[in-house]
């Protein structure tokens, strides 16, 4: 039996577990973490002793947030795991560093559960493959409906790099907001291969963006916010984003600041680029996947089962509880 909750993913098999808990309540012996967002996974201090499964990437992203050691246990993508009866494998799923799909098989089915994806290939991530022969398949739905379809990736990164440049130009400081984890580092990437010189950010994201150079994505030319006055350009999360540290960034730059939004969300005043895959490149991957059915989760599930139906003739429907036994 698969419980679905929000992001969260409970297998009550002979070996249970629970894919993505987001607190300790949800918690199993045995956890598999898809990536390092926290609306995915919350390490609890109490719950530090439950093994948790995750790409090594994400391991080394969730290890910066935590003041204790937790039982980590590493997973290449590829690489089966034999637990009791299942075999689990992690796959590339083209969201963040490390993010994965689960593939799950036994000798009554074969599954997956994708976790966040993208299909688009950008600077620094591969997009997901499909995943052929499966029973059935569980995949995240943000942006699944017709309404969100995004420029193609150069398209986004070229009104990135116009808007910088007219913002440099008129003397101003440009700042980036968008999110830490994935697009923040899609951006430096870009900015650095524009030249656009230094680029402050936050303690935080500097530590996740050495975890992305570890895994070889050579992101250079970045500052703490502190010496913003000798960088041309700031990435912020939302979260930093707010009047005192407008303040604060335009008093130690001696600039005026100018702000873009970089989002998924249909936003007014922003561009469009995802860590997510737009309706289009979830029907694709499903389409190439050819799953015999599909279980919609975590965003429009609704309309993107809708979607799936009518679009690729696929059955589909929204999932809270899924009978295993049954398939
Ligand atoms: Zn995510
Ligand atoms: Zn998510």
């Amino acid at each position: 039996m698969l419980s679905i909750s929000n992001t969260t993913v409970k297998y009550s098999g002979e070996v249970p577990f629970t894919i993505d808990p987001i607190s300790q309540k949800n918690y199993s012996e045995l956890n598999i973490i898809t990536h390092a967002h926290s609306d995915h996974i919350k390490i609890s201090k109490n719950g530090r002793y439950n093994a948790f499964i995750a790409h090594p990437a994400t391991i080394e992203l969730l290890k910066q947030g935590l003041d204790f050691d937790a039982n980590f246990i590493p997973s290449e993508y590829n690489k089966p795991i034999k637990l009791n009866g299942n075999t689990i494998t992690l796959l590339n799923s083209g969201h963040i560093l490390g993010s994965s799909a689960v593939l799950v098989e036994n000798d009554k089915t074969r599954f997956a559960i994708t976790g966040d994806i993208n299909t688009t290939e950008t600077n620094v991530s591969r997009p997901i493959k499909p995943i052929e022969d499966l029973d059935f398949m569980i995949i995240e739905s943000t942006y699944g409906l017709e309404k969100y379809q995004f420029p193609k990736r150069p398209e986004g990164y070229t009104q990135i790099n116009n808007w910088v440049k007219q913002a440099i130009r008129n003397n101003k400081m440009p700042v980036i907001i968008t999110h830490r984890l994935g697009k923040t580092q899609e951006i430096v990437k870009e900015l650095n291969k524009s030249n656009f010189g230094y680029i402050a950010l936050p303690t935080e994201t500097l530590d996740s963006n050495e975890v992305y150079n570890l895994y070889g994505k050579k992101l250079k030319n970045m500052l703490p916010l502190e010496e913003v006055r000798d960088a041309n350009c700031v990435v912020l999360p939302p979260s930093k984003y707010n009047q005192e540290m407008i303040n604060y960034i335009s008093f130690i730059s001696g600039k005026r600041a100018d702000y873009l939004h970089v989002t998924g969300h249909n936003l007014k005043n922003c561009v469009n680029l995802s860590s997510h895959s737009d309706y289009k490149g979830l029907l694709d991957f499903i389409g190439t996947s050819k799953p015999k059915m599909v279980y919609t989760y975590h965003g429009h599930t609704d309309g993107l089962s809708r979607g799936i139906e009518k679009e690729l003739g696929i059955k589909s429907k929204a999932a809270d509880e899924i009978n295993t036994n049954t398939l």
